[in-house]
């Protein structure tokens, strides 16, 4: 049982106070749990700071600074937002970067092309081809063309091998953010039951695998939903930590989750808006006006998943500069 701020510490004190209310005490919700924000914009901006004291340190030395390669085919709204965010992200840290754009028909072999010609670049450390691509490329084949070591998105099948087997490689960058985001915020995750909805090789089957590890954060029980989920409300209901993260704007309501537990919205989905200017808004999986008061911990969209994901690509990044000139 959690606490709200400004109220007795003590749950005793607590339930008696809520018998008899002092007259000016808001009852801010109908739950006695008091809800934290995990706020993934200051978090991914802690690690972000750190990364560019360490990059700073490399650049006086005169050490090569790490550089990273995203390569954007055709011209998907999103994608251009969130390679722009990537870019962006690598100018604040102080990183090299290069966006590679491609027309909508570059052919497969082209793109292959480029990216073996990347992988033998001793310049490039990090490449990123973002998803999706058009219908005629076939990303399995897009991710097994990349260097393993300059893997930073963490897909391609050796890195994923060594995840699932706990040892060091690049972690999925939303998965690994989430995990970071968790440990920063010091959640308790040993034993819990953990609930991932959704089983995409980039979110959901990753997340699944890292938090049932044998690390801090993680050492969950974890059950992985999907499409074919029977009795999905039943067993949310039994969860004390959700990650939704299958794309359905609103689809985690507050009678799927228990009380007190920790509710990890990852969706992003474009939702028209005629009252905004772009005439959409992005709207997570959680219904977050319902489900919050419920939480104890909860993240935000936008400003929660999003922003973490970008801070562990940074980190993979870097380390993958780092496996090549420092260890
Ligand atoms: P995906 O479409 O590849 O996978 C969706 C998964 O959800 C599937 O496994 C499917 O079985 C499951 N699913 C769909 N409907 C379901 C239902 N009714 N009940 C239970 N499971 C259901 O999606 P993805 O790439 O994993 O992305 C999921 C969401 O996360 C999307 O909104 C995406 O935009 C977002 N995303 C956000 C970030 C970030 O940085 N915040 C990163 C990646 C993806």
């Amino acid at each position: 049982m959690c606490k709200r701020p400004g109220e007795p510490k003590n749950n005793d004190q607590y339930l008696i106070s809520m018998q008899h209310p002092p007259p000016k005490m808001p009852l801010r919700s109908p739950y006695l749990c008091r809800m934290q924000i995990l706020n993934g914009k200051e978090t991914a901006q802690a690690i972000k700071d750190s990364l560019k004291l360490e990059v700073a340190q490399l650049a006086s030395r005169g050490a090569p600074v790490p550089h990273l390669v995203a390569i954007l085919v055709g011209n998907n709204g999103a994608s251009e937002t969130y390679v722009a965010s990537k870019v962006k992200a690598c100018h604040e840290v102080g990183f090299k970067s290069t966006l590679i754009r491609l027309e909508e028909e570059t052919s497969e072999l082209k793109l292959l092309e480029i990216i073996r010609g990347l992988n033998i670049d001793p310049d490039v450390d990090g490449i990123l081809v973002q998803l999706p691509l058009p219908a005629h490329i076939s990303a399995e084949e897009v991710i097994n063309t990349i260097d393993c070591n300059k893997d930073v998105d963490g897909f391609h099948p050796n890195n994923v091998g060594r995840m699932v087997l706990g040892q060091p490689t690049f972690v999925p960058a939303t998965p690994y953010g989430i995990m970071l985001m968790l440990e920063h915020y010091k959640v308790e995750t040993r034993g819990k039951h953990a609930v991932v909805i959704g089983r995409s090789n980039i979110v959901g089957r990753p997340m699944s695998i890292l938090l049932s590890g044998s690390s801090n954060p993680g050492n969950c029980t974890v059950t992985i939903c999907h499409s074919s989920t029977k009795n999905l409300e039943e067993i949310c209901q039994s969860a004390d930590i959700i990650v939704a993260a299958l794309g359905r704007p609103g689809f985690v309501k507050a009678d799927m989750v228990k009380e007190g537990a920790v509710v990890i919205d990852v969706g992003i989905t474009r939702v028209d808006d005629p009252t905004k200017k772009s005439g959409y808004r992005i709207s997570g999986d959680v219904d977050f006006t319902d489900v919050a008061p419920k939480c104890s911990f909860i993240t935000p969209v936008p400003g929660g998943v999003g922003p973490m994901t970008i801070a562990a690509l940074m980190k993979n990044t870097f380390r993958a500069c780092a496996m090549k000139h420092y260890d």
